[in-house]
């Protein structure tokens, strides 16, 4: 403002400058991966401060996750340092919604003290209501009414507010009821669930004008990352609150709007201009992130898809290396290969926190933790657990430990009532009294107290049917391998029918990750050999030191970048996934492609794409086909190879599915060539180039977008 550049803004761009300057009046930044958007953010918040514009408690300022606020406040204190005392709404939506509905909670009849419950004790509720109410839990599981109340909650839906349509989706018209009930009794128990941050506080703001009107005049300033996967409550919501001020500040990406199965409309961010009229629109076109084979990669890919404004990208670093697309024989050798390549670049100097693997789906971390522990390279996976820690993982290896070794009682304890059948805390208890007093296992505990009368005769049969099975099991593992054994185990004890009914996203994910298991057991020849295995893996666990590569889903690495990316699984029914393939719409396998685009363009330096030839699933080879993906690269940008002679398409060609490949090719496994394709060139040139290179252009400006309404957006 007195014309000399503030350091926060120093490393910006005219464009960028110009988002942090235009300090009054709506905003929208919408511009590609990498540009500098949330960059820019952050120094508008950090602008809005220094120039006291505003408190830091003035400020509303939203991000994606609770990582992103951490960073967020992190820069703007290096740039202004103690100003930044305190930036009580800087957050996740959810997080600033609970600290308002703290303040407020008496007004939709909570105390200020309410908890907040986690999906299980939401199941719990459920599972209570339809019980008590005598409807038929398998026709209308607790889950699926979960999974409906949740979307009625993002797109900001009292009970009241159900349509006919929403309302007959359970129960044959009972949506509205059951979801009443559940509100109902979470205010009895003075609690809240997740959706409810968000849904209490718009219906506040609705009801209690005084309220709308105090925080209206409090945040002089708004400022949203990622607005492009908001959904309908929070876009509600950020509308009524800026609707005085008017200076709300929002960024983001059409093109990578990844969220839309959780309730996100990508609609949001595209209508910006006819909700606030007036709205500067800022376009960032110059990418710092990452090399232009990677930029134009990326940016080839997303053409494809007809329901995008389009953008222009250029950057000035160096052209980098091609896109390496690398075809390998199956899972075990993907991981291998990830593996040699990171420890390449580690023992070229790079720094293991550079270094990123990211999958399609949570099952597909297995392999690669399992290789990584093996040859001691230290990993972290974020956003959630490591494979073995999950609970449907515990599970099934709670029963092989039980099989494997009887008196295991932690094991035991762990499933002996899991699926449920009907073994509650009174059994368990009974069990355990028993034990101590014979000093024996549980189990043999049981098996005395079934022959009892300790225990009522409808437990004592369940029990007796239970160590039936085991004995059973026990008997099958001397005869089969390992991964057989999970498998009957797993059907045999409705433990597999048990998810298969509960018909959400969740549990087929679960579903998932069991498969994953059997494939991992079908290494090992027996059951003490494998379990041995798990418990190093767990143990290798607990390591916490120094530097890790880092494994999680595309979907969670949004807004975060790292100089080498991996990216493993690209086959059609694995990326884009079984699910989008099976739904069919244009709409998901958009989707799919916005996912691909998010996961490119987290790479700086270096971008690797897998596929392998062939997948074992449930002990039969399945031959894949590459991703429809990596047809879509442009052929200028990617470098391919394989790892097998004569390719995966000539495989392909050979062997039907779910038929065993060697029998119709060879005697034996192809040999790998280990001779690589072009080889590590760069292919475009080795230096800077002096002029800034137009990589992608196609569509239309936001401001054209705006003067023509669209209808054919991509939504939900
Ligand atoms: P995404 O769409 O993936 O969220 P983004 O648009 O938010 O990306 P940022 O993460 O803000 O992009 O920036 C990408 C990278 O570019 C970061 O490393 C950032 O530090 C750097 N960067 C941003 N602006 C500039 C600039 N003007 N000069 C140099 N580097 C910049
Ligand atoms: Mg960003």
């Amino acid at each position: 403002e007195n014309g000399e550049i503030p350091p926060y803004a120093a490393q910006l761009n005219a464009p960028q400058r110009e988002a942090v300057l235009t300090t009054e009046g709506p905003v929208l930044m919408l511009a590609g991966a990498g540009t500098g958007k949330t960059a820019a953010l952050t120094a508008r918040l950090a602008h809005l401060i220094a120039m006291r514009r505003a408190w830091p408690s003035e400020i509303l300022c939203v991000t994606f996750t609770n990582k992103a606020a951490r960073e967020m406040r992190e820069r703007v204190g290096r740039h202004i340092g103690d100003a930044v005392e305190g930036m009580p709404w800087l957050g996740t939506f959810h997080s600033i919604g609970a600290r308002m509905l703290r303040r407020h909670a008496e007004l939709v009849g909570l105390q200020s003290n309410y908890t907040i419950i986690d999906t299980d004790d939401q199941l719990r509720l459920l599972k209570q209501l339809i019980q008590e109410n005598d409807l038929d839990e398998k026709r209308w599981p607790a889950r699926q009414l979960a999974g409906l109340i949740d979307r009625w909650k993002n797109r900001g839906l009292n009970p009241g507010d159900l349509d006919a349509v929403e309302n007959e989706a359970y129960a044959n018209g009972k949506g509205a009821q059951f979801y009443k009930l559940y509100q109902d009794r979470l205010k009895a128990l003075n609690a809240c669930d997740f959706g409810d941050l968000l849904l209490h506080m718009l219906n506040i703001f609705r009801q209690h004008h005084d309220v709308l009107a105090q925080y209206q005049q409090r945040f002089k300033y708004i400022l949203v990352d990622e607005y492009q996967d908001t959904n309908q409550v929070q876009y509600l919501w950020l509308r009524l609150l800026a609707q005085t001020r008017k200076n709300i500040c929002v960024v983001g990406d059409d093109d990578q709007s990844i969220y839309s199965w959780r309730g996100a409309e990508v609609a949001n961010i595209l209508k910006f201009e006819k909700d606030f009229p007036g709205a500067a629109v800022i376009k960032l076109e110059q990418n710092y992130r990452s090399t232009p084979q990677i930029l134009a990669a990326a940016s080839g890919l997303i053409n494809a898809n007809s329901e995008r404004l389009g953008k222009t990208l250029w950057t000035e670093l160096p052209a980098g290396e091609k896109v390496r697309i690398v075809g390998v024989w199956d899972g075990p050798e993907e991981a291998r290969r990830v593996g040699e390549a990171i420890e390449r670049l580690e023992s070229e100097g790079a720094p293991l926190d550079e270094v990123a693997i990211l999958v399609r789906a949570q099952y597909q971390t297995r392999e690669f933790e399992d290789r990584f522990i093996q040859i001691g390279l230290n990993y972290r996976i974020v956003g959630g657990f490591r494979f073995y820690e999950r609970a449907e993982i515990r599970d099934a290896l709670a029963y092989l430990r039980t099989i494997a070794q009887p008196a295991d009682d932690l094991a035991f304890e762990r499933i002996y009532n899991q699926p449920k059948r009907g073994l509650g805390a009174k059994t368990l208890e009974a069990m355990r009294r028993h034990a101590r007093r014979t000093q024996t296992p549980l189990a043999a505990a049981s098996l005395d107290l079934a022959d009892s009368d300790e225990l009522p005769a409808r437990a004592r049969n369940t029990l007796v049917g239970l160590l039936g099975q085991f004995v059973h099991w026990r008997e099958m593992a001397e005869q089969v391998t390992p991964s057989e054994l999970l498998r009957t185990v797993l059907t045999e004890s409705g433990y597999e029918e048990m998810l298969q009914k509960d018909r959400s996203a969740e549990s087929a994910g679960r579903l998932e990750n069991l498969t994953e298991l059997a494939r991992a057991m079908e290494e090992y020849e027996t059951l003490t050999d494998f379990l041995e295995h798990v418990s190093l893996v767990m143990d290798n666990d607990r390591r916490d030191d120094g530097e890790k590569v880092t494994i999680m889903t595309m979907h969670a690495a949004k807004g975060l970048e790292f100089n080498h990316v991996f990216l493993p699984g690209w086959e059609e029914g694995v990326f884009p996934s079984q699910r989008s393939l099976d739904e069919g719409g244009l709409a998901s396998l958009e989707e799919e492609r916005r996912l691909a685009y998010v996961a490119i363009t987290r790479a700086k330096r270096r971008c690797t794409i897998y596929h392998a030839a062939n997948r074992r699933i449930y002990g039969q080879w399945t031959s894949s086909i590459p991703s429809r993906f990596i047809e879509e690269l442009p052929d200028e940008h990617i470098e391919s190879e394989t790892t097998m002679s004569g390719g995966a398409s000539l495989w392909r060609a050979n062997w039907s599915e779910n038929e065993d490949p060697f029998a119709h090719v060879s005697s034996a496994r192809p040999e790998r060539s280990t001779a690589r394709g072009p080889g590590w060139q760069r292919a475009l040139s080795t230096g800077y180039d002096t002029k800034p290179k137009r990589i992608a252009e196609s569509g239309r400006s936001a401001a054209s977008f705006a003067a023509k309404p669209r209808t054919d957006i991509a939504i939900g």
